[in-house]
């Protein structure tokens, strides 16, 4: 049987509604280490001939064997293996990759194939072609002859046993024109079948055997009287020695499957995906932009609620869990929600204070704002009328000075204590204790310095200034929530410590008790006032971190989705734009996964290069807040960890499916796409 030997293969193409018959019948042998021209009209089906003699695309019917084999019905990786292995490809419009240097496109079949001692050989053969000092040109550095040239050692690096070549010099001048044909020639005398289709007779002319087709039918067949073996004689390079590599042995079976993935494909894989990003700057930035602020924001609210919760944490373990406090309003205004509200008094702060006999320490407390003035310094800053018990039940006995006394708010003394933030904004270095300032224009002494307590991540729980209750009430005239312009007679809120844990819900229940006598509630009424102890409190906090937390995750989710389409979008347009490409990385042996791995990883680097931007600028943006205004922010190693799986994550789902459309293309659809 001969070499290629082709029986009554037709092809049609589906045009609208009609059937488009291109090639009507051709039978055809060639013999190993022929010439072989094909020509004819514009429009007469050589293209589609080629096609299918080199396996990249399938006859409608007939039968076309390779080397012996019947290879009609190919699966499409079939076809790669085999083209990878034994087919070289020249074409009219050159198909380098662009951006890719000589040498890169030279080795890239052989990547597919799995070859090693790329470089050298890629060396060498840009050396035959007379390209030795042109390797690391890319293609819109060379002249049409030089890229045709790079094309044709493309061709030859992995060894092929024939090349099909269409229309070789159609967009060349004649001068370069002869030099790819001498080109061919040599590599025909090295023993390699050579399958050059052209319309122009004098190019024809430097072929062995000349075959016309007209409207898809052979309608002559001949040998060409005019050649002559001397014309082959080679000008440049280093002779045949290079071409006629020894033979690769013929394929077993056309299951000639790919190896495992090697290194040298996902570094090819890589680099293309890196090229392609780097090719289109400013698109690969605004459509990573989605994921980059999704991830940013995640991260750095992340850090913020987790440092809130620290500081609110360590504050409530710092009380101790025996305190119960009362708030004047009802469970659902408690909650936020719209509710009753009542009044606190000094006489109802007496009362409960003997109400059970398990109650330690009592306190009122009455909260306002206040202008703080020192010499020529000045602060608005939060203040608090307290009892003296405050000191010991909420762990916050002044570590310079003292705290006020029993007498002190008895008599209504201007005494005051300060937090931290307050000392430094009003004193700097100089000792407060002893000195005198001005709350809202009236003179109070400072007695005493708080201990520092950090910042809650909503405000800063060292900017406080604490004053006896009475002082607050009589001198400060701070009016207690919901308690319009009556100054002086409500407190804000009561705390009762209790001697031990086990006498806090009887405490609790004498507390409502003695309320709800007090507000006259007939039964039917819910309480108009809350009474809480710190594990309802911390039960409370928890479940907003616990909200908090499911917001979040929505927001991520949302920012990932919206971040993950845009990703999308840009790989469907970087494959329709990059069609050609693909068609011609299969037509040299690439296989679908290989196709499919390439886009994957590009979408994947995309949406993880805008992760990784993402997550350090939440948490740069982080440390930042932390730093400059003061909130707690804590970054923790598992956010950023999951914001990095999920953005690359991201990548590959959204990935998918224009890399599975690229995988899916024909390599002649791909070639022929404008
Ligand atoms: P040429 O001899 O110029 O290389 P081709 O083989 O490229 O010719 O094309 C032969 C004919 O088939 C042309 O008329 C062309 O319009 C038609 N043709 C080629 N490819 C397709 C296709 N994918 N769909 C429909 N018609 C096609
Ligand atoms: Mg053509």
């Amino acid at each position: 049987m001969a070499f290629i030997e082709l029986k009554d293969i037709t092809r049609a193409y589906q045009v609208g509604g009609d059937k488009l018959v291109v090639l009507k019948g051709i039978n055809l042998q060639i013999e190993e280490g022929e010439f072989v021209a094909i020509m004819g009209p514009s429009g007469s089906g050589k293209s589609t001939l080629m096609q299918i003699l080199g396996l990249l695309d399938r006859p409608t019917s007939g039968k076309y064997f390779l080397f012996g084999r019947d290879v009609s019905r190919l699966t499409d990786d079939e076809g790669a293996a085999l083209r990878s292995k034994t087919i070289g490809f020249i074409f009219q419009m050159f198909n380098l990759l662009s951006r890719t240097s000589a040498m890169d496109n030279v080795i890239l079949p052989m990547i597919y194939a799995g070859a090693s001692n790329r470089e050298a050989r890629g060396r060498e053969l840009l050396e035959t072609v007379g390209l030795s000092d042109r390797m690391s040109h890319k293609p819109n550095e060379l002249s049409g002859g030089q890229q045709q040239r790079v094309a044709i050692a493309r061709a030859l690096v992995n060894s092929p046993r024939v090349i099909f070549a269409d229309e070789p010099t159609g967009n060349l001048a004649s001068d370069q024109a002869a030099d790819i044909l001498r080109q061919l020639k040599l590599m025909n005398r090295a023993g390699i079948t050579v399958i050059m289709v052209t319309h122009e007779p004098d190019i024809a002319a430097h072929a062995r055997r000349i075959i016309h087709i007209k409207d898809g039918q052979i309608v002559s067949d001949e040998v060409n009287e005019q050649f002559h073996e001397t014309d082959a004689a080679p000008s440049v390079g280093g002779g045949t020695a290079v071409l006629s590599a020894p033979k690769t042995a013929l394929p077993a079976q056309f299951k000639l499957q790919h190896g495992g993935l090697n290194a040298a494909e996902m570094s090819e894989y890589w680099a293309s995906a890196l090229r392609a990003i780097a090719a289109n700057k400013v698109r690969s930035a605004l459509s990573m932009l989605g994921i980059l602020i999704g991830v940013a924001a995640v991260i750095a609210m992340l850090a913020i609620g987790k440092g809130a919760q620290k500081a609110i944490e360590a504050r409530i373990s710092s009380l101790g869990s025996n305190l119960v406090m009362i708030f004047p309003f009802s469970q659902a205004a408690f909650h936020g929600g719209t509710g009753s509200y009542s009044r606190l008094t000094l006489q109802d702060l007496d009362d409960l204070s003997r109400v059970s006999p398990h109650i330690a320490a009592v306190d009122g407390e009455l909260r306002g704002t206040v202008q703080a003035v020192y010499k020529d310094k000045n602060a608005s800053t939060q203040a608090q009328g307290d009892l003296p018990a405050y000191a010991d039940m909420y762990a916050d006995v002044p570590y310079y000075g003292r705290f006020f006394t029993e007498a002190e708010n008895d008599s209504i003394a201007s005494v005051a204590v300060l937090g931290q933030t307050v000392v430094n904004e009003l004193f700097g270095k100089e000792n407060p204790v002893g000195k005198t300032i001005k709350l809202n224009r009236v003179a109070f002494k400072v007695i005493g310095i708080l201990p520092p307590k950090g910042s809650s991540g909503w405000r800063d729980q060292d900017d406080v200034i604490i004053v006896p209750l009475k002082t607050a009430m009589m001198r400060l005239g701070f009016t207690a929530w919901g308690s319009g312009n009556s100054r002086g007679r409500y407190l804000d809120t009561i705390s009762l410590e209790c001697d031990s844990p086990g006498s806090i819900g009887s405490v609790m229940k004498s507390v409502e008790t003695f309320l709800r006598a007090r507000h006259h509630l007939p039964s039917f009424q819910a309480d108009d006032f809350t009474v809480r102890n710190m594990a309802d409190i911390q039960a409370a906090l928890t479940g907003t971190t616990k909200t908090f937390t499911l917001l979040l995750g929505i927001v991520a989710a949302i920012s990932l989705l919206v971040g993950g389409i845009g990703i999308m979008n840009i790989m469907l347009v970087s494959v329709s734009e990059r069609t050609r490409e693909i068609g011609l990385r299969k037509a040299v042996g690439a296989a679908r996964r290989a196709i499919l791995i390439q886009f994957l990883l590009e979408s994947a680097v995309l949406s993880t290069l805008g992760g990784v931007i993402g997550i350090t600028l939440g948490v740069g943006f982080s440390l930042a807040l932390s730093h400059f205004a003061g909130w707690a922010a804590i970054v923790q190693p598992q956010a950023v960890l999951m914001a990095f799986v999920f953005s690359a994550g991201v990548g590959v789902l959204f990935g998918f499916w224009p890399a599975r459309k690229a995988s899916l293309l024909s390599p002649i659809e791909a070639l022929r796409y404008e």
